[in-house]
């Protein structure tokens, strides 16, 4: 496997993913099997392509068999509920930095599988909150960068040395 994972400041995180347009797709099924390697070595609960260099929208998510993680292609949110709370928050290209950041905690979200299947499944707290993660990562957005105002002073002072 040649693929690694990405930290924060590593530019290419900041990259937005391209639609995902092929399936059934050998590269595609490596790319996946790579990214769960990966998920389960430093125990995230889930993982997005750029994370490992790939600029596509692919995640995956752990379930409670850290065998079969949920593979999510080109995720949308197509229904949030009103419920937001503040939610402890962090991110395996960040080691060892933890803030809160107001997500919502009830999501419906329609995405692909990797055979081009579409599927709608509704997301609960701390997955809700994993896949807008996630989905941040896809369009280049840091949760770093969603942290709520008071939370940020103390960040900025961790970040310090790890600017872009
Ligand atoms: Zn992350």
């Amino acid at each position: 496997m040649d693929r690694n994972l990405i930290l924060y400041p590593d530019p290419t995180l900041k990259k937005v993913s391209y639609t995902v347009t092929f399936f059934n797709d050998v590269w595609l099924d490596a790319l996946i099997s790579d990214m769960h390697l990966i998920m389960n070595q430093f125990n995230g609960l889930g993982l997005s392509a750029i994370q490992v260099g790939e600029i596509v929208r692919v995640m995956l998510m752990a379930q409670e068999d850290p065998e079969h993680p949920l593979v999510l292609i080109n995720p949308v949110i197509t229904k949030t509920y009103e419920k937001k709370e503040l939610m402890k928050e962090g991110c395996l290209s960040f080691p060892g930095i933890i803030s809160k950041v107001d997500r919502a905690t009830v999501i419906d979200v329609t995405y692909n599988d990797a055979q081009g299947g579409t599927h709608t499944k509704t997301f609960k707290d701390v997955f809700a909150q994993c896949v807008q993660h996630e989905i941040d990562h896809m369009d280049g957005v840091l949760f770093v960068e969603r942290v709520s105002p008071i939370y940020r002073i103390s960040l900025a002072d961790k970040l310090k040395h790890r600017r872009f």
